[in-house]
């Protein structure tokens, strides 16, 4: 599963890309058809396939159209439906959602778990192995999804992923990284989650296609995401997309960034649930408020009428500012529906410059929970055009694998 990266190792891994790619192309080959098309020494292709089939990445099957009384009937190769390729795993504050794709790129299973905020990280990886477990344990068909060819782990996290190149020194992995690596062995490519959600609603999502997008997540903490002319946008330091520490309130609640009177001070489900709590309402989660609001309660529709105002207006902001097409709204707190929207969509309205008025689009995210691990897997794919500009690999805060090979 570990592939060393000395020069060889990524030779033999660009072969084995190679391969895989083709099946992934054509379907079953015969190895004769595999040799034309992949221009290997029959050696090396042996060599390269027999790995591939060792590691169950790739199945082989007797055809059954060959003409029969003429000799062995040919065996071909065919990628291997249960083996998973790339997993994501979205590390948010109080769940955890895994997903994972096979080596057709087909994403063949998805899981959340709700868990405490102060959860360490240790418990909150096993917790992820267990789930990852439940991938490749409990399918029903033709079997449990395989993690022998697993390629990488894609991570979000809350908070800023700067990259190790951005700063004097050496940053230290996260540890998040750290202990991934030492279960499943594999590189472990780190993102913040939210922007990673951002990335997963404009590839397969409510923005798919979109090359100007705005993501808004409003869940226990406020953020975003941005692909600002076909490519997901990232900032200097790592810090797109913070629109939750936008300010709305000069002088207002305390932030847990360390500013005052920031959006998620207004916007994020603990700010919802305390302004609805203390206007008189009963709610003790998002669930119960939403049920309010489906109940016609008009203290949730006053409190929402004026945190949508707020939202609004930020992204009317915004979009001036970066003119996007699209504007994606995610999160727990987009339950709430067109109780927060219809507000969200008139203060945007007002505020966006006239001629940008109907030119925006304003969506509801598809996705749902697992939005950023489908985006952790869109960033170790690296396919989607989106990223033909990202930092990829090392550049991307990976962890430092020691490479014994280079020692
Ligand atoms: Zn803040």
């Amino acid at each position: 599963m570990s592939q060393p990266r000395g020069p060889l190792s990524q030779l033999r891994r660009g072969h084995e890309e190679l391969v895989l790619g083709l099946l992934r192309k054509h379907g079953p080959l015969s190895r004769g058809e595999l040799g034309k098309r992949c221009g290997l020494s029959r050696t090396t292709l042996y060599d390269i396939l027999a790995e591939l089939v060792a590691t169950g990445a790739v199945v082989t099957a007797t055809s059954q159209e060959a003409p029969r009384g003429r000799g062995r009937p040919a065996e071909t190769l065919t990628l291997n439906p249960d083996a998973g390729q790339a997993i994501g795993i979205d590390f948010a504050r109080r769940a955890l959602h895994v997903a994972a794709v096979n080596l057709a790129h087909e994403v063949v299973g998805s899981a959340s778990e709700p868990h405490d905020a102060g959860l360490p990280w240790k418990e909150r990886v096993e917790l992820a192995v267990r789930l990852v477990g439940s991938l490749t344990g409990t399918r029903t068909g033709a079997g449990a999804l395989r993690l022998g060819a697993l390629d990488a782990i894609g991570v979000g996290v809350v908070g800023v992923v700067g990259s190790q190149h951005a700063g004097d020194e050496e940053a230290a992995p996260h540890p998040v990284q750290v202990l991934l690596r030492e279960r499943f062995g594999v590189p472990v490519l780190l993102d913040n989650n939210t922007r990673l959600a951002a990335l997963g609603e404009s590839i397969w999502g409510a923005a798919a296609g979109g090359q100007d997008v705005l993501y808004l997540r409003l869940s226990h903490g406020v953020g975003g995401g941005l692909v600002v002319g076909g490519s997901l946008h990232r900032g200097a330091y790592g810090l797109s997309g913070e629109f939750g520490h936008i300010t709305v309130e000069p002088g207002g609640a305390r932030c847990d960034c360390g500013g005052t009177g920031c959006l998620e001070t207004v916007a994020s489900i603990r700010a919802v649930l305390d302004a609805f709590r203390a206007a008189g309402g009963r709610a003790a989660d998002v669930a119960e408020l939403v049920k309010a609001v489906r109940a016609g309660d008009r203290t949730a529709l006053t409190l929402l009428d004026g945190v949508g105002a707020r939202i609004g207006e930020v992204l009317a902001a915004l979009c001036n500012a970066i003119g996007p097409s699209v504007i994606v709204i995610g999160g727990e707190l987009a339950e709430t529906g067109p109780a927060l929207v219809e507000p969200i969509e008139r203060a945007l309205h007002d505020h966006v410059m006239p001629v940008s008025r109907h030119r925006v689009s304003l969506r509801r995210a598809t996705l749902g929970e697992v939005a950023g691990a489908l985006g952790g897997i869109a960033l170790v794919l690296h396919e989607s055009p989106l990223l033909s500009r990202y930092p990829a690999g090392p550049d991307l805060a990976e962890d430092p694998i020691p490479d014994k090979e280079s020692r």
